[in-house]
């Protein structure tokens, strides 16, 4: 009889073999190399957890309606399983309220040693879930490396475990903060390799930086983020109007996340797509907006990672919502895995990588502004040596 994962590790070749002309056989041969490639001798059949603090260094500082910053809190951690390494991170931006202490202070409680089998996701991750409430980043540091660890025990890369095309992932757009107009002018030459920009918006000279992009940058579509900057829903009304004739394809939480009433008053009038961002962190959230917003922004420190994020996108199809996958300051590791599910999504928001100096991963590339996944087991990333 087929053990669990030898049956996981074929389904998967499966998909494979359906999408390249190529041989079970050869299927076969490669997913046991990348898995040999994988594994180190000597490693125990039980779940052993580490993890250590990692300042993010941020190129620029990060100007937000409500915050700027240089740096970003951030846990790297590490699940081994029978010589095999899984690599996860949790990262912290100061709103979300989880800090190094709180996360490694939740990582330390779990007793993930009982677990010998790791392919019972489920149950790992409702264990982890349940320890204690939120603790969301956290969370998704966990089910970040069991993911890249049952990826190279199966030999293949989770796009394809999901059955979904590389080819179908969608461009990935480059932030511009809020800045004086000299920032702005150096961001939007770095944006050049890119087909969408985001702007932040949500203070005074939100009119100044699109007028500069589209002075540089005329035909390249951009999309708007307030983070809940915009204080009256009229003056948001005529921003709307304004930057659909400016090629914005939506606006990203306009208001308040407690602006209930005034979002759907806006939304029902708005040329433009209303996405939530700020206002929802896990799975049930999404049930209520409908009619609210016409869509949702999953990153995976909000959804505790991967495994809920799937679902998300599920039920926001379900209920006819626009999906898209963003992430915060994170390394290649969290950015990567998030790309994984890219080509299920309407639009992504994957650059956090690029905004750090201090990456210790090599993961997928941004390429003619499209994101490119690698056939990598796992989540598709590499160490940096030295890092
Ligand atoms: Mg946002």
């Amino acid at each position: 009889m087929m053990d669990r994962r030898k049956f996981l590790a074929s389904a998967g070749l499966g998909l494979m073999a359906a999408a390249a002309p190529i041989s079970i056989d050869a299927a076969t041969r490669k997913a046991r190399r990348a898995r040999t490639a994988a594994k180190t001798a000597g490693g125990s059949k039980k779940l052993k957890l580490t993890f250590f603090p990692y300042e993010l260094k941020l190129r620029h500082a990060f100007n937000l309606a409500r915050f700027s910053r240089t740096t970003t809190p951030d846990v790297q951690v590490k699940l081994e399983y029978d010589g095999y390494v899984g690599y996860g991170e949790a990262s912290m931006p100061p709103y979300l309220g989880e800090t190094v202490e709180s996360v490694t202070t939740f990582l330390n409680s779990l007793d993930l040693g009982q677990f010998t089998d790791p392919f019972r996701i489920e149950d790992i991750l409702t264990y982890v879930d349940q320890k204690a409430p939120n603790n969301r980043a956290a969370k998704a540091s966990v089910d970040i490396a069991l993911h890249d660890l049952l990826g190279k025990i199966m030999g293949q890369p989770w796009y394809k475990i999901w059955g979904l095309d590389p080819g179908k992932a969608p461009v990935t757009s480059f932030t511009i903060g809020i800045d004086t107009e000299e920032v702005v002018r150096q961001k939007v030459e770095e944006a050049r390799p890119f087909k969408l920009i985001k702007v932040k918006m949500g203070l005074d000279n939100d009119q100044e930086t699109v007028e500069i992009i589209r002075e540089m940058m005329p035909d390249i579509p951009i999309c708007v983020d307030c983070n809940q900057g915009w204080k009256d829903k009229e003056h948001a009304l005529e921003m709307c109007h304004w930057l659909k004739e400016r090629n914005c394809l939506f606006v990203e939480q306009p208001f308040d996340k407690q602006w209930i009433d005034e979002t759907a008053w806006l939304r029902e009038r708005s040329p433009l797509p209303i996405i939530a961002d700020e206002a929802f962190q896990r799975l049930p959230d999404i049930v209520r907006f409908k009619g609210v917003y016409d869509g949702i922004n999953i990153k995976l420190m909000k959804s505790t990672g991967l495994h809920e994020a799937y679902k998300m996108v599920t039920l926001a199809r379900a209920l006819d919502m626009k999906v898209m996958i963003g992430c915060m300051t994170e390394t290649s590791c969290a950015v990567t895995a998030a790309a994984n599910l890219s080509p299920l999504v309407d639009f992504a928001d994957l650059d956090g990588n690029l905004l750090i100096a201090n990456d210790r991963f090599n993961g997928m590339t941004v390429e003619n502004g499209k994101i490119t996944l690698h056939d990598i087991p796992g989540l598709g990333i590499t160490p940096i040596p030295g890092k």
